[in-house]
């Protein structure tokens, strides 16, 4: 890690009023989770919808992963955020993760950018339902679980399945909030989708800095005011107590 940027870094977040973060796959790696949306486990929509066999075998498939994804436990990654919220301006972290980790660590401004896994909708009437309910559901027998309000089968996860577009209220109130901020902090997350690719370059077409810490290299590396090339788990809790030093110092 570089220690000297990361100073900068910190000081850089004292320095500001509207921060906000993106966060991503490499922090769900750190609480043992895989990404979710490249797993393979969700199909195509079509098929979802046409094929109750598809159907059958994609709550199977939920059932036997979600133990390890409510069991599983925030890293140092999020705490370090959910700190930072408290210490800082900062205004809100957008996560490609649907796993409801940062609200687990204790993070009140939290857009997730797919959704989530925590929660499932009838297509059919809108009605909302926890993943615990529909899987107590898949228990007591039923191969496909049925809403309990309009009785068809058509329960899913508002998460994007491939042949769908992302949610859009999230990416536009992402999109709202990255306009207004004055510090644009990318914390292990993938840039190689949109519509989170482009976030780098709005931002800093509107002179907002841009830090990017991954373990990896993106193709915003070169157009962002910093790059620290560690594990996020290691980098941000460095960072938080950089700033901490600093508010007990003076
Ligand atoms: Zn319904």
């Amino acid at each position: 890690m570089e220690m000297d940027v990361a100073g900068i870094v910190a000081q850089w977040i004292e320095q500001s009023n509207k921060i906000v973060i993106l966060t991503g796959e490499e922090l769900s790696s750190e609480s043992g989770l895989p990404d979710f949306l490249d797993s393979g486990v969700n199909p195509h929509i079509r098929d979802f919808r046409e094929n109750k066999e598809i159907k059958a075998n994609y709550w199977k498939k939920i059932k036997e992963i979600y133990p390890s994804i409510i069991n599983a436990e925030p890293s140092p990654s999020h705490q370090a955020l959910t700190e930072l919220e408290m210490i800082s301006g900062l205004d809100c972290i957008f996560t490609q993760a649907m796993y409801g980790l940062h609200h687990k660590a204790g993070s009140s401004n939290v857009i997730e950018l797919n959704s989530s896994i925590l929660w499932v909708n009838c297509m059919s009437c809108g009605k909302d339902y926890s993943t615990d309910e529909i899987l107590s559901m898949i228990e007591r027998g039923d191969e496909i679980p049925k809403c309990a309000g309009c009785g068809s089968d058509q329960l899913k996860p508002p998460l994007s399945f491939p042949g769908q577009p992302p949610p859009h209220w999230e990416a536009r109130e992402a999109w709202i909030r990255l306009h207004n901020a004055d510090l644009f902090i990318i914390a292990g997350a993938s840039l190689e989708h949109e519509p989170v690719a482009s976030y780098p370059f709005l931002a800093k077409e509107r002179d907002i800095k841009v830090v990017i810490i991954s373990e990896n290299q993106s193709p915003a590396d070169d157009h962002v005011d910093a790059v620290i090339y560690g594990k996020p788990s290691q980098v941000l809790p460095y960072i938080v107590g950089k700033i901490k030093e600093g508010i007990t110092i003076t």
